[in-house]
């Protein structure tokens, strides 16, 4: 006979058995009505996977406070965890209403939208100050869900809370520290910012959302990196190392036609435990880099004017020593020629010398002459002042222009001259002396100034403009005055040669002269273009500095 083994039904194995035994021995439609029945609990009871008093168990036992309420609320079930969460044992709280719970301090609408969740057989979650027995305060995270029957109809409904108290001060203490750290980056004059791996801004403070906002909301940080890039060529292979770097000069035009910015860029990096779910296990950590822009404007715009102050100054100065070499030179030059004719007698009367009395006496006159003369001559030279000597280096021509244009401003102005300043971006370098290319700028462009103020033409510009050509730096100055005619455009390179009237002014013509000792000196050429005809146009190239 086979055993038959269950385990939950209503009946024990033992009273089973004998059941069967019995039908066995006297069947009967009752009894075999009864043990059909049996089988059929049994058989049932074999389909299911997980037997309901599993169910009862892992409910009982469950870490979550459990209830099941009425549809008022009112409490038919709580489990253990509830009575750890509450305080209250089960037979305390069975019959009771769920609002026993309630600290009376949740707002009102809090409740009021509850219970319209549950009237519309929705499931409601959210957070409620609730009171354990003991009246003790505790923050209940709580989920209830209508239990719905066959028909769609709420039956019951079943609440699920813990105890969040310690998880909201926590969470409190975190956001505690984030304001507290954002009041004190807010604090900090310098832009600062924290960058993730693929450059995104993750942090803030207010002076650089001022700065993003002065940028009319492009990222700060990614301009000044890019601008370091710019200028920097390794820049790039630095920040894909990962590598720190400290008070590097940058500056950027943050708003058009405003003169630009500078700051001074530190970076930082640091590594923080990545927060993906890989990381639980792997505690892989993510580079993060902390950007901290200090501007410096206002130093830098100080500096610039202390610079210009002093070039103005030294601009000066080598003028007034220029004017005064350019006189020396011309006075030597005109005391020359009668010298020479002075030689020519004295030699003539030595010759002649005993022919005549009167000879002898007047060439003791004369070579004392000659000789308070060749004094004269040697005193007038070292009289002449030495040009200030300064290194060679390496510079950039755009920056010398712009130099000798901004200390030309107030005469250009009063001139009425319309300047048309056009330098390439990138300009290569070349290998000179600062002070002597400055001054030949300046020469030149005085050239044209005068040459437009001496012309009746009504057009008064003058363009000058920068380029690079295969291994040269040009720069080209062009004006609209009368230009130089075909015959002079080397003549005008001689010294003491002028095309202006004598004892004009301190017109030496040795300006174009000087030009050229300057441009010969750094190995470049110089030429009048012959194919310009709306005036002058000088045009210059010096060799590229290869190194
Ligand atoms: P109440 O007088 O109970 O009601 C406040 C608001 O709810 C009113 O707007 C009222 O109209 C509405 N309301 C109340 N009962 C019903 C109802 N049966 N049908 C429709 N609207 C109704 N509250 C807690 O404070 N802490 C808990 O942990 C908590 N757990 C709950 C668990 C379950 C499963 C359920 C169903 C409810 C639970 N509640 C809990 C809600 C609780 O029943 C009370 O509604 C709440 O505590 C407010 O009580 P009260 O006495 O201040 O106001």
């Amino acid at each position: 006979m086979p055993e038959l083994k269950q385990k939950n039904t209503s009946i024990s194995t033992q009273a089973l058995n004998t059941l069967v035994e019995s039908y066995l021995h006297a069947p009967s439609p009752a009894l075999a009505k009864t043990l059909h029945a049996i089988l059929a609990e049994w058989e049932s009871e074999q389909e299911q996977p997980l037997p309901p008093h599993i169910l009862d168990k892992a409910v009982e036992q469950s870490p979550v406070a459990i209830s099941i309420t009425d549809l008022n609320a009112n409490i038919l079930y709580a489990n253990g965890c509830f009575t750890e969460v509450t305080g209250y044992l089960p037979e305390e709280i069975v019959g009771k209403n769920e609002s026993v719970l309630s600290y009376k301090s949740t707002p009102p609408e809090v409740y009021q939208e509850l219970w319209q969740a549950l009237m519309a057989k929705q499931r409601w979650s959210g957070v409620l100050v609730n009171k354990r027995k003991d009246e003790s305060r505790y923050l209940a995270e709580l989920c209830i869900t209508p239990v719905l029957d066959s028909h769609g109809e709420p039956t019951h409904y079943l609440g699920i809370h813990r105890d969040i108290t310690s998880v909201f001060a926590l969470q409190q203490q975190v956001k505690n520290q984030k304001a507290l750290i954002e009041t004190v980056l807010d604090s900090i004059p310098a832009a600062m910012a924290v960058l993730d791996d693929e450059r995104k801004v993750l942090l803030d403070n207010q002076a650089y959302r001022k700065l993003v906002g002065d940028l009319r909301g492009k990222e700060a940080a990614h301009l000044l990196l890019d601008e370091i890039g710019k200028e920097d060529a390794g820049f790039a292979a630095l920040l894909e190392r990962r590598q720190s770097f400290q008070d590097i000069e940058v500056s950027c035009v943050v708003r058009e036609r405003e003169e630009p910015r500078w700051f001074l860029l530190t970076g930082i990096w640091f590594r923080e435990q990545a927060s993906t779910a890989d990381a639980f296990f792997s505690g892989e950590k993510v580079p993060y880099l902390l950007l901290v822009a200090q501007e410096i404007t206002a130093q830098k715009q100080q500096q610039e004017l202390i610079r210009r102050n002093a070039m103005r100054a030294l601009m000066a100065e080598e003028e007034r020593t220029q004017e005064v070499r350019e006189t020396l030179a011309a006075a030597v030059y005109q005391l020359e020629s009668p010298f020479n004719m002075l030689n020519a007698v004295l030699d003539m009367l030595q010759r002649r010398e005993g022919s005549n009395a009167m000879d002898g006496t007047l060439l003791g006159v004369l070579g004392e002459v000659r000789e308070q003369g060749l004094s004269t001559l040697k005193n007038l030279h070292n009289a002449i002042p030495n040009a200030t000597a300064t290194e060679p280096a390496t510079l950039n021509l755009n920056r010398i222009v712009h130099d000798v244009l901004l200390v030309s401003t107030e005469r250009l102005l009063s001139e009425g001259i319309v300047i048309d300043w056009q330098p390439v971006p990138t300009l290569p370098p070349l290998y000179g002396w600062e002070p002597k290319l400055r001054s030949m700028v300046k020469q030149l462009l005085d050239n044209a100034i005068e040459a437009i103020s001496a012309s009746d033409e009504s057009r008064r510009e003058i363009l000058l403009q920068t380029s690079a050509d295969e291994g040269w730096v040009c720069f080209s100055i062009s004006d609209s005055g009368p230009g130089i005619p075909e015959a002079l455009r080397l003549k005008v390179f001689e010294p003491f040669f002028s095309t202006r009237a004598p004892g004009g002014g301190r017109h030496t013509g040795m300006g174009l002269s000087l030009v050229q000792e300057v441009v010969n000196r750094h190995a470049g050429t110089i030429e009048i273009d012959p194919d310009y005809s709306d005036g002058c146009r000088v045009l210059i190239r010096f060799p590229v500095d290869k190194q």
